[in-house]
């Protein structure tokens, strides 16, 4: 069997929950959210100790027992722990930075929907989380209880939805969509389904890797009824392909839903070709197709992250041929300012004129090939 290529989580740690583990209220209910919660489980250096309070004014704290289990606590820079746990540079802002890198407040015709793109929207749906990632481009708002968008605006923005024929694709964003009850994100789904002119529902969503129990029978069961819907998971590092990831996107997968991944480039977690190459390989086995590769946007400190531009091309031109296609996402820089998403690539063509193109292979030969022009 392929799962057993995955890692069992250790849960050795949570003697205490038993079957709950597997309960995602439980997981909720149990989050660590504070320092001391978080130090009786793992020793935090100086910095983080510090970090852990100073930066809760700003974006709060928290993680799941789950995906607490994941970090390697003998390593003070596991990729996991990078992304939970805060450090003191998190307070500096740099002028690059801004609270909304990608002008999402602006581009919004009714409160909790930003439509930039001719034919598609993000919904914002809730701005809860199980994991508050240090690196969120939405650390303005998400995590903040009272920003969370109300029942009056999410049916407000469905109802803007109804009334303009060009969206015909609906992204689920947030925070975390599946942070809603199962009855809610029901009536949500069902109501944008009944939308003619809506063709396809799209769910972003971490849950998948730091709280995979979510994907529970009751959340299927939707799924299966508002198909064709494509849910874009939020792995970043192999060490989050456990054998509980594997079995909720297979649970998933089951639905009919189409997955696929949107990894964000961060220094120390994933700027490496072969973690790429590995977690790319991992997903595939998930059935989840890599889709996106990030530049990590500009949200205010976040510059511990940041991962120079060509970087990702030399991940792309690592993957480009020497593993399956399919395990290539597009590397994507969402353009400060609200531009949009512009897709990088290595350079291929080395010359062209009229007759022919000098392409450049994977392996390096330089091919001449007629340019059809003639
Ligand atoms: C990323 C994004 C989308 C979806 O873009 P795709 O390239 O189709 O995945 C839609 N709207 C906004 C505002 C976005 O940032
Ligand atoms: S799950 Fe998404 S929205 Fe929530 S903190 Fe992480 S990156 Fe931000």
């Amino acid at each position: 069997m392929v799962r057993s290529r995955f890692q069992p989580t250790d849960r050795s740690l949570w003697p205490e929950a038993g079957r709950d583990w597997d309960d995602w209220r439980w997981q909720m209910r149990n989050r660590l959210q504070s320092l001391d919660k978080i130090e009786r489980l793992i020793a935090l250096s100086d910095d983080e100790q510090q970090a852990c309070q100073a930066t809760i004014g700003e974006f709060r704290l928290g993680l799941t027992p789950y995906y607490a289990s994941l970090i390697d606590t003998g390593d003070a820079d596991c990729p996991i722990r990078l992304q939970a746990i805060p450090r003191m540079l998190e307070l500096q802002v740099s002028s690059d930075e801004a609270a909304d890198p990608l002008a999402e407040e602006r581009d919004m015709p009714v409160p909790g929907l930003t439509w930039r793109y001719p034919d598609r929207v993000l919904l914002y749906t809730s701005h809860q989380c199980a994991v508050f990632c240090r690196h969120c481009t939405r650390r303005r708002k998400v995590s903040d209880p009272d920003s969370a968008p109300s029942k009056d605006q999410l049916n407000g923005a469905i109802r803007y939805i109804s009334e303009h024929s060009e969206i015909r694709d609906v992204v689920l964003s947030g925070g975390d969509p599946l942070s809603l009850s199962n009855q809610r994100l029901a009536e949500v789904l069902r109501a944008l389904r009944a939308i003619p002119h809506v063709e396809i529902i799209r769910i972003g969503t971490r849950h998948p890797v730091t709280l995979p129990q979510r994907v529970d029978e009751a959340l299927c069961a939707v799924l299966k009824e508002v198909q064709p819907v494509y849910v874009h998971t939020h792995f970043n590092h192999p060490r989050e392909c456990t054998q509980e990831a594997f079995d909720a996107a297979a649970r998933l997968a089951d639905t009919g839903s189409v997955l696929g991944n949107q990894m964000v480039l961060l220094r120390g977690v994933n700027d490496r070709a072969s973690v790429v190459q590995d977690l790319n390989r991992k997903l595939l086995m998930m059935r989840i197709r890599p889709y996106y590769m990030y530049q990590c946007d500009l949200s205010e400190g976040t510059s511990r992250f940041r991962v120079p531009l060509h970087r990702g091309l030399e991940i792309l031109e690592a993957l480009r041929g020497h593993t399956s296609g399919m395990a290539v996402p597009h590397f994507v820089v969402d353009l400060p300012g609200g531009g949009g998403k512009v897709a990088l690539s290595p350079d291929a063509v080395v010359e062209k004129n009229d007759d022919y193109w000098l392409l450049k292979s994977y392996t390096g030969e330089i091919v001449r090939v007629p340019s059809g022009e003639g």
